[in-house]
């Protein structure tokens, strides 16, 4: 496994579990993940049991969505969850060794090739060292965004943009189970949003498409609104624009890839923590069953519904949110309320029934939708 951060430790736990010899080699010298505040669904809980618990810091029950003057609210029937991602990690990584997985640190992948029977994995030990080679039958790239093992064994680039957040004060009355999201179509395609991880803090971010403007809007949005940074966190996060096979031969190698490195995440919102798990579960299935698993094909159709809800808002001008938030009626919101972010068909097929001048509106939005690809790539 080529990564130990949230999906190449779940993908070690269970393949460990299933009785895998696994080894993670991490490019950290020690388990120091970055701190960073994350919301996801209560489906993270599904998938992980009691693992993580200890990271969950806020629960949240209700959104409230606001555009151009316009606000709507929606209450949470199964409250989101906020996560602090360094927790997350350190938990995944626990449990990954308690089922047998060993995690190195200190070990940057640089390449890999087939060596006749399996894979020649070179690591370099520390920076500037003598690169050492490995052998493996099956490598795992959970490596990231920028996954340098699907570059080594030929997964074409995959588009990212970037994602800003400033840690702030909760502004008084804000309660702290309550999440606000601007749509604000002249800044980002994308949207801001402020999540409380306590009554005290909260993060303010966006995604944009160029990190430099994606950081000045979101000091020309605190400024505004009279946010004060205490600090920043970000990173690039790839843009799902069609699904990534997530196994490849090299010689008589299998060669995987999972979480942000295969593009497993929701383009919608752009959320890769839960998709990530159910990569990790879906390569571990098809490791074990030879390329077969039902978790990947459903992850996929739930990643394709994601891509077609972001192309159909994707060029909406300011108008057509205002629209947008006019439609939403108490049925609308009724199944915004029941369904999470990762329950993508029901949710969609519920609005659908419940204001098809919804539906019709989406469809104008899709027919006259263009690339959803970042102009600018840094
Ligand atoms: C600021 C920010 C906020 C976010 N908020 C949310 C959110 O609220 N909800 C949500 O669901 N998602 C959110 N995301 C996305 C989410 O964090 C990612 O989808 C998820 O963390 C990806 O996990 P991963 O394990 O696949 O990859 P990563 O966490 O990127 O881990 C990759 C690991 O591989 C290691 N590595 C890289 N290269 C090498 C190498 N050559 N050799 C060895 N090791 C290597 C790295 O050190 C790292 O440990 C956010 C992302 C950012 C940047």
């Amino acid at each position: 496994m080529i990564g130990g951060s949230a999906s190449g430790f779940f993908t070690a736990s269970l393949l460990a579990r299933a009785g895998c010899a696994v080894e993670v080699l991490e490019r950290s010298d020690h388990l120091d993940p970055t701190p960073r505040t994350l919301i996801v669904t209560s489906h993270m809980r599904t998938l992980l049991g009691k693992v993580g618990e200890s990271a969950v810091v806020n629960e949240i029950r209700k959104f409230e969505l606001f555009t151009d003057g316009r606000a709507a609210q929606v209450p949470l029937v199964r409250p989101d969850l906020i996560v602090e991602r360094s927790h997350l990690i350190r938990d995944l990584a626990q449990d990954a060794q308690s089922q047998g997985a060993k995690i190195s640190f200190g070990n940057r992948f640089v390449d890999l090739q087939s060596n006749g029977t399996g894979l020649r994995v070179s690591v370099e030990r520390a920076k500037g060292a003598r690169v050492e080679e490995l052998h493996a039958d099956v490598v795992v790239g959970a490596d990231g965004a920028l996954s340098r093992v699907a570059q080594s064994a030929g997964w074409p680039r995959q588009p990212t943009v970037p994602l800003v957040q400033a840690i702030v004060r909760v502004p008084t009355g804000m309660s702290r189970d309550t999440v606000r999201v601007w749509f604000v179509p002249d800044d980002t395609p994308y949207f801001y949003w402020l999540i409380p991880e306590s009554s005290e803090r909260a993060v303010l971010g966006l995604i944009g498409e160029d990190g430099q403007e994606t950081r000045r809007c979101l000091e020309r949005f605190m400024e505004k609104r009279g946010f004060e940074p205490l600090g920043y966190q970000g990173a690039r996060i790839p843009v799902y624009d069609r699904w990534t096979p997530v196994e490849r031969r090299v010689g008589a190698g299998r060669v995987f890839l999972v979480g942000d490195a295969a593009g497993q995440v929701k383009v919608s919102t752009v959320g890769g923590i839960v998709t990530g798990f159910r990569g990790a579960i879906g390569v571990s299935e098809s490791i074990m069953n030879g390329g077969e698993s039902r978790e990947l094909r459903s992850l996929r159709r739930e990643l394709d519904l994601h891509l077609l809800i972001r192309k159909t808002i994707h060029q909406f001008k300011q108008a057509d949110y205002s629209r947008l938030v006019d439609l939403m009626n108490d049925s609308t919101r009724r199944s915004l309320s029941q369904y999470t972010r990762d329950e993508a068909s029901r949710v969609l097929w519920n609005i659908a029934l419940s204001q098809p001048r919804l539906l019709l509106f989406a469809l104008r939005g899709l027919l006259s939708g263009g690339s959803i690809l970042p102009k600018i790539r840094e």
